[in-house]
Formats: structure tokens, sequence, C-alpha cells
């Protein structure tokens, strides 16, 4: 079910008081105009009604489309330790499909699970899977394209921007989120736009030379084998460093 709640929040240039909708499930079947929302980065972007300031207020969602197999839940950086999401995503699925009826086992077993951080990593697999790509190639892709440069993913955070012409990956590079200690983790969390540090772009050549080996990503990247942390900077890829 889509189902969105008003939360009082605080305006973070002016402090003023005002209220917005957040979704806490979305169910993209009925709703595709939120999936272009998520990928254009307008999605719960609210202007504050005294100063005018933009930003995105982001909390944790079930992302859901049946037609496409997508299944994307997004945490907040300071709603769960990725432990804890994990455990929590797994049993909400366990007892939805796998212990659900056929019909639902059915569905259940199309999906591609994911669990992420943050609006930018949930746009990252609709843009990836858009451009019919396999996200783990391309965290792989990453992780390469991060060693070449010197960069550890625990220092600089890379999330697609586009899927040029040709199939060639434009990367953003961020620096990693910093967050207040006295966030409480049921509040929608404030993210102010910021333009990315530097761009990086993997040649196609390079995904494909990746596709065409997965026992070295098995070898490179081992964390790449969960099916629900497909990320580099956030998951069980820590537990590799
Ligand atoms: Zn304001």
């Amino acid at each position: 079910m889509t189902t969105f709640r008003i939360h009082p929040v605080s305006c973070p240039s002016c402090g003023h008081r005002f209220e917005v909708e957040i979704a806490h499930g979305l169910h993209l079947t009925r709703l595709p105009t939120i999936r272009e929302r998520l990928i254009d980065g307008s999605f719960q972007v609210y202007a504050c009604p005294a100063c005018r300031e933009s930003a995105l207020y982001e909390a944790t969602v079930v992302y859901t489309d049946f037609e496409r197999g997508e299944y994307v839940a997004a945490e907040t950086p300071s709603s769960a330790s990725w432990q804890t999401a994990l455990s929590r995503h797994q049993t909400v699925f366990r007892d939805c499909f796998e212990s659900g009826p056929p019909i639902a086992q059915e569905m259940g077993a199309k999906f591609k699970r994911r669990v992420v951080f943050g609006f930018r990593a949930l746009r990252e697999k609709l843009v990836l899977w858009d451009a019919g790509l396999d996200d783990r190639i391309v965290e792989a892709v990453k992780g390469d394209l991060l060693a070449e440069e010197g960069e550890s993913p625990s220092g600089v955070v890379l999330r697609i921007a586009r899927v040029l012409d040709g199939g060639h990956l434009l990367f953003a590079a961020y620096a990693p989120v910093q967050l207040p200690d006295d966030l409480p983790a049921d509040q929608p969390r404030v993210v102010v736009h910021r333009a990315p540090h530097d761009f990086l772009t993997a040649p196609a050549a390079r995904y494909a030379a990746r596709a065409a080996e997965p026992s070295a990503i098995a070898r490179d990247y081992p964390w790449l084998h969960d099916d629900w942390f497909v990320d580099l900077h956030d998951g069980p890829s820590y537990l590799y460093r």
C-alpha cells in the first residue's frame, strides 16, 4: 500500500517550522510519476514557506514495483545499522512473500531485492535497472575506479549520475554522509542539496570486461554475493576491508 504521513519539520536555512508529506510505503504499479520524481531528484523536496529554500526530506521507505520486479528498502543513514536493516527487511519480505500463499511466493521470487541507505542510492538502482545494467557489476566497476584513483569507498561515495550514450557510466563523487548524533531514527532526515565534488567516467568496455568474468568479481568483491546489499559503500562490503 502507498501511505503518506504528515511530519513537522524545521527549515534548515531559517528554522521555520512547517509540515511535509512523507511516504512510508511506495507501490509504484499505480504511481509511475513517483518513479520519475525519484530519478529526477524532486521527490520529497519541499520549499520552506517562509524563506523558499528547498531541501530534501528523506525517510525510510519500501519501494516496490511489481511490474518491473523491483523491491528496494531505503533506510536513512540514521535509521538503522546495516545488520539491523538487513534482518528487518528479510523478515518483512519472508512474511509478505516467501511464507505467503503460492501467488505471493511466485511474485516474491521475481523481485530484485535490495536494501539501500538514502534516496541517492535508491535512485541509482532505478537508473541502472532502467538502462538494463546489472547493479552488481556496476559496484565492481566503481570499486575498480576508486582503487585506481587511490581512494577508499569509505572516503569517497560514487553514485551514478547518468548512463551516457554508448553505455559509458558517469559517476558523481560525494563526501560520505556525516550524521548529527541527536537525530531520532523516526524523523525525516533533512538533506540540503550539495553538488558532487567530482565526476568520474567508466567506459562501457570496462563494464563489459567485468560482466564477462563473474568469477573475478566473486574473487575481488566477495560481498557482492549478497542479493540484499549490493553497495560498495554500505552493508557487508565493510566486513572485507
Ligand atoms: Zn526557511
